[in-house]
């Protein structure tokens, strides 16, 4: 990987532990609930985390801002990569088929979840149909599958990381495309590094639920 500077990028991506705690809640409740097939209200967050409405309003709203949240009405159906809209990454789960805002979010959140899932995506140079199959923590392609990883400036997390976020169906691809996008920084990562970066920005989910349901 590099110089690849893996802590910075989750920082930016994921972090939000100098975030309010409202921006936290409606990250954590609006993901797990959307794995659940439930695409959760504000006030569903509410009751779910304890916090005021008018608490997770404004974490809503900052969410929005940050582009890191999808709604329709008063329906959170996107957030923390996660999304029932379709997009050019289909994640399909044992229970759901979902889709998510970038390749990252569709191999990481999978694996740092402990699911198993077949994720299908297309290489933006030559179109050709990728499919990763995850399982146990890992995932494993029939190529040399490789993820151009964003590091350029991040205000919006869907218009700025997730839209070159991709898997590429080689090494090679991912060059030819930065030929023809000098102006796009990042870095490529193969499928192991990806799972890597998917369990440090997605792990802390996991080991919340584990407590949840510990805690019954
Ligand atoms: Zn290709």
């Amino acid at each position: 990987m590099g110089d690849f500077d893996q802590d910075t990028l989750v920082a930016m991506l994921a972090d939000t532990s100098e975030a309010p705690g409202a921006v936290a809640a409606v990250q954590y409740h609006g993901l797990v609930s959307l794995l659940d097939g439930l695409p959760p209200t504000v006030s569903d967050i509410a009751e779910l985390s304890g916090l005021s409405p008018d608490e997770v309003e404004d974490g809503t709203r900052a969410l929005i801002d940050a582009g890191r949240i999808e709604l329709d009405g008063d329906r959170v159906v996107g957030v923390g990569g996660l999304t029932l809209n379709t997009t050019g990454h289909a994640l399909s789960l044992p229970n759901a088929q979902m889709h998510t805002w970038c390749a990252l979010d569709a191999v990481g959140i999978p694996a740092a979840l402990g699911l198993t899932a077949t994720v299908e995506t297309r290489c933006p140079h030559c179109g050709a149909r990728i499919v990763v199959h995850v399982a146990d923590g890992g995932a494993t392609a029939a190529g040399p599958v490789t993820l151009f990883c964003p590091t350029g400036p991040c205000d919006n997390v869907r218009t700025d990381f997730c839209s070159a976020a991709n898997l590429f169906c080689s090494p090679i691809h991912v060059s030819d495309w930065r030929a023809e996008h000098p102006s796009r920084s990042g870095e490529d990562l193969d499928l192991a590094a990806t799972v890597d970066l998917g369990h440090a920005m997605w792990g802390r989910y996991q080991h919340a639920r584990d407590e949840a349901e510990t805690s019954g």
